[in-house]
């Protein structure tokens, strides 16, 4: 055994711990045992934007607590990592990068240039996490963006497409006009803006007019119908009439519809291609025609005549003002409205109809649901965000966009009849845009002649079958030995697009559920509370964090900032209580592996002290409730027993209270001694090792200097996780009122200012008891060594003098 140094040099021994770890290689699955029972954790491949910020650190923290406690628990445990590449902000990024448009650039050329952002990015990212000591298995790296990835997408396509789950149509879906790509439900935030409701005159064949309240004059040429509240009185006499659209030289229809308003502006409102997912509905319960005015690009198209080629907010500024010339604006007022917009570039959304590729999500509702109901949830509330998200879906999953770097999607068209070819399993990965189809002719036509779909999937489509690819799916035989995964992490925030996207996916390709529990985390709050953002000024990056208490303290932070799922604040003195609580148990571990030289650890019954007793039995129970709380993923309450065992009961009592034996067994006897030391040496392997899945450096180095030696496995992260021993209630109980007596008497000390090795001439004792006395007395010798007393006294009655904190009938007198 080695003493551990004077000083904790947390950043080296940092450093020294994460290569050798890797070294090691004890964060390897084992593919060929057998024997073990595995445990799976879907790590989410992170979309590598070169960002590590604290968000990360937190949920980082939680899944590689979970992967190391589950190491010690003897589990086989598979924790992968990938990294999700393909995105839109890595298109936009290599443009400006590059100064270049991808639509102008040959599509291999500019999927070569994205390729290279996003290694540099993976390699930033790489070292963070490996600075944060996240036990990944790296030799189980993959990159989406790898054409080997592409197959399991592709196949998934195929295999998706072959069992009637995708279809190709034309039907409203949100697109964002300056990425110029389709995107889904999920990819639409919504924001509050100050709006602009115009209230417009529509005339009436009579000559009289409506008015019409709406914030977006703009779709004055897209307008197909007006519409009222069947219930509304003050229209009833319009209904089935028509009436001219301003602007638009074109008549509509007056009809009725429920979901009209009638306290929204005048209770008559315009129906448009489309102006919202009201519009959408409504249009197709009256089959109503379909006008689009509104292109790709956010501009208008020739249906909106005279302002075609306008932007959308030139056409509202030109259309308001003609309005205005010929008298039909009645008035104006401001309106606080919820607009959907672009989750990447902040745009607000139009809905277009267009031909995208579909995957039949919806109907897999009341699949998600029942499954969602079976997984394990920590928390167990988050269930039901994903639930609800999952019912409240209107349109089904528009799995194509108009991107560049992205999977390919396995089809070609015969040009001259239309036919779709699907690729077969065997053809993947191809790109379409550079191959053709495996096939001499058109099996419908016979034509030679093929073009190929130019859109790509949606990154969510790669990753949303993480779980059967870390199973090894589809090339190892036994995948399904390791499906589904035990655990998925996930923030709250991606509840609607990952945890929900992993689970349709599954179980439309599987009939399986694709985790059986979900551990989710809540965000990163900036120092004043509100969420952390770079333009609020309160945000931290985690390089800082790491560069000056390191990853171990930063680690603890994650664990105790909160319940988990809950938001946690970023708060400099949690993260600096973290580094405190490292340092007291640095300095009490190198106390003891200087008093532990001489110990060599031994089967044999050693003879106890009470407080020793005491101790090893407050110890079994921290063991007990760590467990508890780990097994339910409980962090915070995990940590919190273990801080408070090691700081208060570890080296605040039992150390203070023994010194005097390791110190003189001259004069305590050498007994004493070893009964201090075994518990001292069985004590601080159990704390590090309850330690160690949350700060996994000190209490390797700690483990290596001390206990390596004796103990078999090579580092204490596959170490056996300990079990907890018979508790020792009586031990505990008089053992406490032993610690108040001595805690008592060093309070009065240190309220007079007195060094606490001040010798005490006489201490008298009133226990209140015979009970109490006897106790007492069984531990004379660490209440005199401790308290320095030259002449003790332990007496049944009650007496006068001061009273010890929480024994109204225990006292004692102390002359100095
Ligand atoms: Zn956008
Ligand atoms: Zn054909």
């Amino acid at each position: 055994m080695k003493p551990l140094p004077k000083e904790f040099k947390v950043l080296q021994i940092e450093e020294k711990w994460q290569k050798r770890w890797e070294e090691m290689g004890i964060y390897r699955f084992d593919w060929k045992d057998r024997k073990r029972s595995t445990y799976v954790i879907d790590t989410p491949p992170p979309y590598p934007s070169g960002d590590f910020h604290m968000g990360n650190v937190l949920n980082w923290t939680y899944f590689d607590i979970v992967a190391r406690y589950k190491r010690m628990r003897g589990f086989n445990v598979l924790f992968p990592q990938g990294w999700d590449c393909h995105g839109l902000p890595t298109e936009v990024e290599t443009e400006k990068e590059h100064n270049i448009k991808k639509r102008e650039v040959p599509p291999d050329h500019f999927v070569k240039l994205c390729e290279q952002l996003t290694s540099k990015y993976i390699d930033v990212m790489k070292d963070s996490i490996k600075r944060l000591a996240i036990s990944v298995d790296w030799t189980t790296e993959y990159k989406t963006m790898n054409p080997d990835f592409w197959r399991r997408t592709q196949l998934s396509f195929i295999l998706l497409h072959k069992k009637d789950l995708i279809y190709q149509g034309t039907y409203p879906i949100n697109w964002c006009p300056r990425c110029e790509t389709a995107i889904a439900d999920a990819e639409v935030e919504h924001e509050t803006k100050q709006g602009t409701l115009h209230y417009i005159k529509f005339k009436l064949e009579d000559g009289d007019h409506l008015t019409i309240a709406t914030t977006r004059p703009e779709l004055l040429p897209a307008c197909v119908t007006v519409a009222v509240n069947p219930h509304d009185e003050r229209y009833k006499q319009h209904i089935g009439k028509t009436i001219a659209v301003p602007t638009a030289n074109r008549k509509v229809k007056i009809i009725t519809d429920d979901l009209v308003d009638p306290t929204f502006g005048t209770g008559v409102v315009m129906i448009c291609t489309y102006g919202d997912k009201a519009d959408v509905k409504c249009t197709k319960q009256h089959k109503l025609p379909v006008i689009m005015a509104i292109n790709e690009k956010g501009e208008m198209n020739k249906n909106a005549g005279k302002y075609a080629g306008l932007t959308i907010q030139q056409a509202k500024e030109a259309i308001v003002e003609d309005l205005k010339k010929q008298g039909l604006i009645e008035k104006t007022e401001p309106l606080q409205q919820e607009i959907g917009v672009c989750w990447r570039c902040d745009t607000p959304i139009e809905i277009l109809e267009q031909k995208q590729w579909f995957m039949k999500t919806r109907m897999l509702t009341p699949l998600v649901e029942k499954n969602a109901l079976e997984i394990t949830w920590y928390p167990d509330y988050m269930k039901k965000r994903l639930i609800d998200w999952a019912k409240s879906l209107d349109w089904d999953w528009v799995i194509s966009r108009q991107r560049i770097f992205a999977t390919p999607i396995p089809i070609w068209y015969c040009k001259k009849c239309e036919h779709i070819i699907l690729a077969e399993p065997d053809w993947v990965p191809i790109d379409p845009r550079t191959e053709p189809p495996k096939i001499d002719k058109c099996p419908k036509c016979g034509s030679t002649n093929f073009k190929p779909e130019t859109d790509v999937l949606d990154t969510w489509f790669d990753s949303s079958i993480s779980c059967a690819v870390h199973a090894g799916w589809p090339d190892k035989k036994d995948w399904q030995r390791l499906f589904p995964a035990d655990l998925h992490p996930s923030g709250y925030d991606i509840i609607r697009t990952w945890a929900y996207y992993l689970m349709v996916r599954h179980l439309a390709l599987f009939n399986q559920k694709p985790y059986k529990g979900c551990l989710i985390n809540g965000m990163v709050l900036g120092t004043d509370g509100r969420m952390m953002h770079k333009s609020l000024g309160n945000y931290v990056a985690a390089p800082e964090v790491l560069d000056k208490y390191g990853a171990d303290a930063a680690r603890q932070w994650s664990a105790t900032g909160g319940a988990t799922g809950s938001d946690i604040p970023f708060r400099w003195p949690d993260v600096e209580y973290a580094w405190r609580f490292l340092i007291k148990l640095w300095n009490a571990t190198r106390f003891a592996s200087l008093h532990l030289q001489d110990y060599t650890p031994t089967k044999k019954e050693v003879k106890l002290e009470l407080i020793d007793r005491w101790l090893l039995s407050k110890l079994n129970r921290v063991t007990q409730k760590t467990t508890e709380a780990l097994d339910t993923c409980q962090f915070n309450i995990a940590m919190e027993e273990v801080r408070n065992f090691t700081w208060h009961q570890l080296c605040d009592s039992y150390i203070e209270a023994i010194k005097h034996r390791l110190y003189k067994p001259e004069t305590y006897g050498e007994e004493k001694r070893k009964a201090a030391q075994h518990t001292l040496y069985t004590a601080i392997y159990r704390t590090s090792q309850l330690l160690a899945p949350v700060s996994p450096h000190i209490t390797e180095e700690i483990y290596q200097l001390m206990y390596a030696e004796d103990k078999k496995p090579k580092s204490i992260h596959i170490s056996p996780w300990p079990t907890p021993q018979k508790i020792d209630e009586e031990a505990e109980k008089y053992g406490d009122l032993l610690v108040a007596v001595i805690g008592e008497i060093r309070r009065e000390k240190s309220e007079k200012r007195l060094p606490l090795n001040t010798f005490i001439k006489k201490l008298t004792i009133y226990a209140g008891s015979n009970k109490s006395a006897h106790i007492l007395k069984q531990a004379i010798g660490d209440i005199a060594g401790t308290c320095k007393t030259e002449k003790i006294q332990i007496l049944p009655k009650k007496g006068e003098g001061r009273e010890v904190q929480g024994y109204t009938n225990v006292r004692y007198t102390a002359n100095y």
